[in-house]
């Protein structure tokens, strides 16, 4: 296989593609060059690949004896990787080409493509179901011939099954099967000029996960850079342009944000050096063919840009902050957008669970980011304590900034008096405070968007990295309430913060909740350090992990500067290696293992959970400490999510190495170019 994973966000990935004519970096742009034509040199606009139609070419005596005689990188003038249709396009317009799948598959290798298509059949949307199979059939059939017929040539395999989700999940796992190197998403023109592009979302994903994660996918004839975010962020690596040229003849200017008319400008609204440098005015008293290139080069340049853009958003973990911006610019992208609560289960385990930027809300919308998803279905698998306190949210984080309480509650009181929080929030002198001293406390602060953090998490990714407005929209309400309710119907005592009713518009009785008190003297809440790390550790590895890594004499070390917890050793090791447990990274407040720590989850948990399996081939390297390349790799938990640490074993389940992995489990399994894991420490 010929590509590899970099940097990951939502399912969006940037990657390697590896080609005869070089590697590529995707996400990607293709512009479309028509054979003998070509305006523009897109090289010079940063085009690292381009698609041409190898059809045009076969059926015109004079470019087919070129293409033979020279190959297609000299016909069309480009030196880098060239992918090429195969004429299928024109099939659907015209019904019918001059040629057959066999032959158009051998001509392209023939003329040196580095991709090329078989002969597929672009089923329209929303055509009956019998010639949507029908016409399946076809493409399967001719998919299966063209890997008979190529010799090296890689290829392209497009996903059909118009607008039936089944089908295009049929076609998905059927072509996902056999050895092709890209998957295109065809026929999704008439969905995306019509702005149907909820339809689109529901097919690229009924796409993309039937297809594996190891290949590209290429997004056929989305050419605006209004919908590559989204795409993008759906698992779509590849796009191609004619638009850039058709929407210039036309008078038309792509921006990432819609289309502009040219007919309808008093301004240039762009930076680019075309748009800089002309007038509207200028460029309409233009000849028609000087106006149209220089319109091309400005949409070719907003187009790249726009790739660029996405790229940076992948390795920044700001993907979604970047589709939500995007989706906001048009109605139907805006319903494209709310359809992705559909996918919250499985765009969860592509997403990586830490990021280098905070999470921005900007709207209902982000709270079906599957951060928030993924933090509620965390929640729910630790154990909960016995009563819980419910507190307003305050300034980030909220330990340092709610250490003292006072004001109005209510509260429910199931038990006895003597052993209830109200009891011990009225009289705090009685015991020796912090609250949470008392073990069966949760403390709890509700905010928006994750609605429930208990105190040990507050300095944890994205509990802690994230902002949004201090003026609520009904949503966000309205989802707290949900959560909440929930939440507290199983706790035998609940006390709440009078400031938390007022904030989500919260109804008593629906709580349950009678007793209101106020609390006069200060009372003084923190949390322990050992309640802190376990709590942490089993948010983060699973319920179980923080006893087995911090079990037995521990010492916890912390930052002079900040106060917080740094490094957990054993008991009388501090400054020891060897008596690392683990380290609380700062900038997330997750654990990174030191070998002690991987040693005792090695141990807690069972074959295969938090491992990556690797051959005995690799063992040498993995013990020395070099990173896991992904075709070492025989076996893994495919819960794994990118960025986790994970443990490196072998076939019988010796700890090698620990390390973070680059990839989820399942594109662990898949991949075999490309690092799977970058080794901390071997030495086992
Ligand atoms: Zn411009």
């Amino acid at each position: 296989m010929t590509f590899e994973i970099k940097y990951k966000d939502a399912r969006g990935r940037v990657g390697i593609l590896k080609t005869p004519h070089g590697r590529i970096k995707t996400p990607a742009l293709m512009p479309v060059i028509h054979p003998g034509k070509q305006i523009l040199p897109v090289d010079d606009y940063g085009a690292d690949l381009v698609i041409t139609n190898a059809y045009l070419i076969y059926k015109n005596d004079l470019l087919r004896e070129k293409a033979l005689e020279e190959g297609v990188h000299n016909l069309i003038d480009f030196s880098g990787p060239v992918i090429t249709d195969s004429g299928s396009y024109q099939l659907s317009l015209y019904g019918d080409v001059q040629v057959s799948n066999q032959m158009i598959v051998e001509f392209q290798e023939k003329i040196g493509t580095d991709i090329g298509t078989s002969l597929d059949i672009p089923t329209p949307p929303f055509v009956k179901r019998e010639r949507a199979e029908k016409d399946l059939e076809i493409t399967i059939q001719r998919a299966k011939e063209s890997l008979e017929v190529r010799d090296k040539m890689m290829l392209n395999s497009v996903v059909q099954g118009s607008t039936y989700l089944d089908l295009r999940s049929r076609c998905a796992d059927i072509l996902g099967s056999m050895d092709f190197q890209v998957h295109p998403i065809g026929a999704v023109v008439p969905l995306l000029e019509s702005y149907r592009y909820r339809e689109v979302v529901e097919v690229i994903m009924a796409s993309v996960t039937h297809l594996p994660d190891s290949r590209p996918r290429h997004l056929m004839g989305a050419g605006h850079p209004m919908v590559f975010a989204l795409a993008v962020a759906l698992g779509c690596d590849l796009f191609d342009s004619a638009a850039y040229i058709l929407y210039a003849e036309d008078d038309r200017l792509m921006m990432p944000n819609g289309t502009y008319k040219l007919d309808k400008l008093q301004e240039m609204p762009c930076y680019c050096e075309v748009c800089s440098s002309h007038t509207p005015d200028e460029l309409r008293g233009m000849a028609k063919k000087g106006r149209s290139l220089l319109l091309a080069q400005h949409n070719l340049e907003v187009s790249f840009g726009e790739i660029r853009t996405i790229r940076q958003a992948i390795i920044d973990g700001s993907l979604w902050e970047l589709i939500e911006q995007r989706c906001r610019s048009h109605p139907y992208l805006l319903d494209a957008l709310r359809i992705l609560k559909n996918y919250q289960e499985d765009l969860e385990k592509y997403d990586p669970p830490y990021k280098r930027s905070a999470f921005f809300y900007s709207g209902p919308e982000s709270l079906n980011r599957p951060e928030v998803y993924r933090h509620l279905k965390r929640l729910q698998q630790i154990p909960k304590k016995n009563k819980v306190l419910l507190l307003p949210p305050s300034d980030k984080p909220y330990s340092q900034h709610i250490a003292a309480i006072s004001g109005k509650f209510y509260g429910t009181k199931k038990g006895n008096f003597e052993n209830s929080i109200i009891k011990k929030l009225l009289e705090p002198s009685e015991i020796n405070l912090p609250l949470p001293a008392i073990k069966d406390i949760q403390i709890v602060v509700v905010d928006i968007p994750f609605a429930l953090i208990p105190l040990e998490l507050d300095q944890v990714y994205p509990l802690a990295q994230n902002e949004s407005p201090t003026n609520y929209d009904e949503d966000a309400k309205e989802m707290v309430r949900k959560v909440l309710q929930n939440y507290i119907y199983n706790f035998e005592e609940t006390v709440i913060s009078e400031n938390v009713l007022k904030s989500f518009d919260l109804d008593l009785s629906n709580l349950d909740l009678e007793k209101e008190f106020q609390i006069t003297e200060t009372v003084i809440l923190g949390v322990e350090d050992l309640d802190r790390i376990v709590y942490i550790a089993d948010y983060q590895f699973g319920y179980g992990a923080g006893r087995a890594l911090f079990n037995g004499p521990i010492k916890v070390v912390k930052s002079r500067k900040t106060g917080k917890i740094r490094h957990i050793y054993l008991d009388g090791g501090e400054g020891d290696v060897e008596k690392l447990i683990a380290t609380l990274r700062a900038s997330d407040g997750v654990f990174v293992l030191a070998s002690e720590g991987a040693r005792r989850l090695h141990q807690y948990f069972p074959y295969p959970r938090n491992r990556v399996v690797i051959n005995q081939e690799a063992e040498p390297f993995a013990r020395k400490g070099k990173s896991i390349f992904a075709k070492f790799v025989i076996n893994c938990d495919i819960d794994i999510r990118a960025k986790d640490e994970v443990l490196i074993v072998n076939e019988d389940d010796q700890l090698l190495a620990f390390g973070k992995s680059v990839l989820n489990g399942m594109e662990i399994t898949d991949f075999n170019t490309g690092q799977a894991v970058k080794t901390r420490k071997g030495g086992f």
